[in-house]
């Protein structure tokens, strides 16, 4: 049967991914939507869009029911789940083929089956695909896994049977440690997986997590699309992945692949399936676990051998045959994906929710970007923080990775916080590299990622801000930049942790910055401001500052709106709703670095109204008055 019309039961950048494929094959798509995703980039590119309900999950992206029920108003004839939400539940897909509708997905049995890591690891052990040593049988009696555990040697790793994403993960050091760490990953699952059975794992040391992507039809064939190394994880989840894997060998590499079709032929499978392998320090590799759906990280693998897997997801599905066979299907120069989350890495991976400013997202001919957002589109406190993907592709590993410095350093993201500096040191770092990352590389600080900031960084700041403003000026307006004669300027800055004073001096030269250091801006530097906050980047790692005053901006805007310069606290209020107020009037006191700092109006005017009050706390760029000319 052929497929006309799709409801992709999802949101976000996968939403998007598979319109594409979509709008590509003559095939409509019907997008559904929750109060927070109304207008989203997903909605607006569907050619149908139905409103599930309100932002939680249960009565959206969740509500098997509420979803079907929208696929038959529509007529669509079949369902695509992408990742995380369905994709995974044998129920909906169930459900999808009971309303007479196709689930562009795995057989439901084979997602039950796989859904359980100790009926896994039990079904891979029959077929004969290597294994983590441990124990996956049902009995979860404490004093017995304690005994387990022993015979396989500590450090063991405590996984949930029906875990996923990393969480419900605990690793034990010693045999004393047990107990206390069992209940807590037995409590951790039963609250997010509502089941506490775990199995235990040897837990490796220096690991690396190579993955082999399968497909499947209803014929009966099965092959592989090479390997993904997505070892770059922090907190078990991934954040880089590249294809192929590096460093490896081609004998290791066959040997898994093989594995993995092996794996895959164990079980009654169809469609697109990922298996997982963990590859220990002496080179032994072992099935960890099967994700029954479309990875995040599909990309790479379509980059290097040129196959849309959504495309031959929807063909399985309309029951067609494999469109390559293994001997078609070859493996063409080397890809890396990052992953894009709006969150900050210097306050513990916090995700960074609100109005993205500005989102500029660079690709060159050869790679990609894919995103759910939009400049101006709001990060929701409801969904992943992951807004965009990354994808470049090169003919070898290095040029690969030239080409996503140059896109990253291309790119820029204002309003929230994103990972892109975290992303730039990792791909910049020596141990990226020399493929020397192993999955618990990051989490124990292999990187350094604690930047001083060179001099020549303030160097390419001073040169954007003069070239920017031929007007000088607009300097002497400004409190954290003072013109001292016509060459040399003060910056102070925000920097992550303090307030920093730069002396700036231009001559013949270049630029001296604190008295030393000839520097000139050259071709590989990049300034990105927006508002007050900067973004610098020198050798390909990005530097954020804040300048600490809003004039520069005020200058250019004509904004009604005056904004908290820095994160502190507001100790007087100097005027009231509806008050005149001339250029250079103060209008309240905040309090922040352990400075009182007047916060004076801009132009003259009337207050139209304020937006805090004495003892509020406030973050940078919050609203503190409104005043109108
Ligand atoms: P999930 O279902 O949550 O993805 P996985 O079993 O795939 O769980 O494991 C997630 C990650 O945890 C792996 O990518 C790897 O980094 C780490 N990991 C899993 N098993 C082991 C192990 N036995 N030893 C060391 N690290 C492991
Ligand atoms: P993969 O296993 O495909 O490499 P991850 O395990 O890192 O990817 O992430 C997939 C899981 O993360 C999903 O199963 C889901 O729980 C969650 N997830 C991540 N991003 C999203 C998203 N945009 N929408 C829904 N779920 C998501
Ligand atoms: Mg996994």
């Amino acid at each position: 049967m052929s497929i006309k019309k799709i409801l992709i039961a999802n949101r976000g950048e996968i939403a998007v991914r598979i319109i594409e494929t979509c709008r590509r094959l003559g095939i409509r798509t019907v997008a559904v939507y929750s109060d927070a995703d109304r207008y989203s980039k997903a909605v607006n590119m569907a050619d149908e869009a139905v409103y599930l309900g309100g932002v939680s999950l249960s009565d959206s992206y969740l509500n098997a029911q509420k979803i079907i029920q929208a696929a038959r108003d529509c007529d669509a004839d079949a369902i695509h789940p992408g990742y995380g939400f369905l994709s995974e539940q044998a129920d909906f897909a169930e459900q999808v083929d009971q309303a007479g509708l196709i689930f562009i997905g795995a057989p439901a049995e084979a997602m039950r089956l796989m859904g359980s890591k100790s009926a896994a690891k039990q079904t891979m052990l029959a077929a004969g695909v290597p294994c983590v040593p441990g124990y996956q049988d049902d009995n979860q009696d404490a004093d017995l896994l304690l005994k387990e555990a022993i015979n396989i040697g500590f450090p063991v790793l405590i996984k949930a049977v029906s875990g996923g994403g990393g969480k419900g993960m605990k690793i034990v050091e010693h045999a004393d440690d047990f107990e206390k760490q069992l209940s807590s990953a037995q409590r951790e699952a039963r609250n997010a997986f509502g089941d506490d059975r775990v199995i235990l794992e040897k837990y490796i040391t220096r690991p690396k997590h190579i993955e082999v992507q399968v497909f499947a039809d209803s014929q009966g064939q099965v092959v592989h699309l090479y390997e993904r190394d997505c070892s770059t994880q922090r907190r078990y989840q991934k954040i880089i992945e590249e294809a192929p894997a590096a460093g490896l060998g081609d004998e290791l590499r066959q040997a898994m692949q093989q594995a993995a079709v092996k794996a895959t032929q164990a079980i009654d499978y169809r469609g697109a399936g990922t298996i997982e392998f963990i590859l220990d320090d002496d080179q032994h590799f072992y099935f960890m676990e099967m994700n029954t759906r479309l990875q995040v990280e599909h990309r790479v693998t379509e980059m290097v051998t040129g196959v849309d897997l959504v495309a031959w997801q929807i063909a399985v599905a309309e029951g067609k045959p494999l469109p390559l066979s293994q001997a078609e299907i070859h493996c063409e120069g080397h890809a890396i994906q990052v992953r894009v989350y709006a969150e900050d890495t210097a306050n513990d991976y916090l995700p960074s929710t609100g109005l993205i400013e500005e989102l500029q997202l660079s690709t060159d001919a050869y790679g990609l970007v894919d995103s759910g957002v939009r400049s101006q589109d709001t990060v929701s406190i409801h969904y992943d923080p992951m807004i965009a993907k990354l994808v470049a592709w090169g003919v070898d590993r290095s040029q690969c990775i030239a080409r996503m410095q140059s896109m990253l350093n291309h790119s820029v993201v204002f309003g929230v916080t994103t990972n892109l500096a975290f992303l730039s040191a990792i791909i910049d770092s020596e141990v990226f590299r020399e493929h020397q990352i192993y999955t618990n590389s990051l989490d124990n600080k292999a990187i350094n990622l604690q930047q001083a900031i060179p001099p020549e960084v303030m160097a390419i700041l001073a040169d954007d801000l003069l070239k920017q403003n031929s007007h000088a000026s607009i300097w002497q307006k400004a409190a954290g930049w003072r013109l001292q004669g016509t060459q040399s300027l003060t910056m102070t800055m925000i920097t992550a942790d303090l307030s920093r004073t730069f002396q700036v001096e231009k001559n013949n030269e270049g630029y001296l910055v604190n008295g030393q250091h000839h520097y000139q801006p050259t071709q590989n530097d990049y300034c990105y401001r927006h508002r007050h906050h900067v973004q610098v980047i020198h050798h390909n790692q990005r530097y954020t500052f804040q300048l600490p005053n809003h004039d520069v901006q005020a200058v250019a805007s004509d904004a009604n709106a005056m904004y908290a310069p820095m994160p502190g606290k507001i100790i007087a209020i100097k005027v009231a709703e509806g008050e005149q107020v001339v250029q250079g009037d103060t209008l309240l006191i905040m309090e922040a670095m352990k400075m009182e700092l007047a916060i004076k109006a801009e132009r003259d005017g009337e207050i139209k109204s304020l937006a805090v009050v004495v003892d509020e706390q406030v973050k940078a760029d919050d609203v503190l008055v409104e005043l109108v000319p």
